[in-house]
């Protein structure tokens, strides 16, 4: 996204709709999927030699879930946007794309998951737990020390 300096009154303008969210690029990540268009609400500000750009940054996407490794759709928002571009006189304009991009990966959750409930991946054959236990909780589980036991020592 790129805001025109020219055309940014003394007060400042508003810039508020959204970007399709292939400019993000952000299908690379392997943990994201199905990213939807980026919502911004931004407000710049050109200041002697410097634009200033702050707003809240808003991005519908399916991120994996930490716990079972399933896709779930959630919206990773950031409020906080602010950057600083310096502007001089010959400045057109300035591209905050790549800024946009890096603030909405700095507030993907660190561990996401699909919901509290999540009960995730059975630790020892790896069945999605939230689809139906596995043979593992129902039978005994294999003690790792038993192995020990029939070892003749
Ligand atoms: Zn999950
Ligand atoms: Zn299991």
């Amino acid at each position: 996204m790129k805001i025109w300096i020219a055309r940014i009154p003394e007060e400042g303008s508003h810039y508020e709709g959204d970007d399709p969210g292939s400019i993000m690029e952000m299908d690379a990540e392997p943990f994201i999927k199905r990213v939807g268009d980026v919502q911004f609400k931004l407000y710049a500000q050109h200041i002697s030699d410097e634009l200033v750009v702050r707003g809240t940054l808003a991005i519908p996407l399916d991120l994996k879930c930490a716990r079972c490794s399933e896709f779930f759709s959630t919206t990773v928002t950031d409020s906080g946007f602010l950057r600083a571009y310096p502007a001089s006189k010959e400045t057109d304009s300035v591209d905050i794309t790549s800024d946009m991009r890096e603030d909405l990966l700095l507030h993907m959750p660190e561990f996401p998951v699909c919901g509290e409930e999540c009960k995730g991946l059975c630790a020892q054959c790896g069945a999605d737990l939230n689809k139906g236990s596995c043979d593992c909780e129902a039978g005994e589980r294999p003690n790792p020390w038993s192995a020990l036991d029939n070892l003749d020592l």
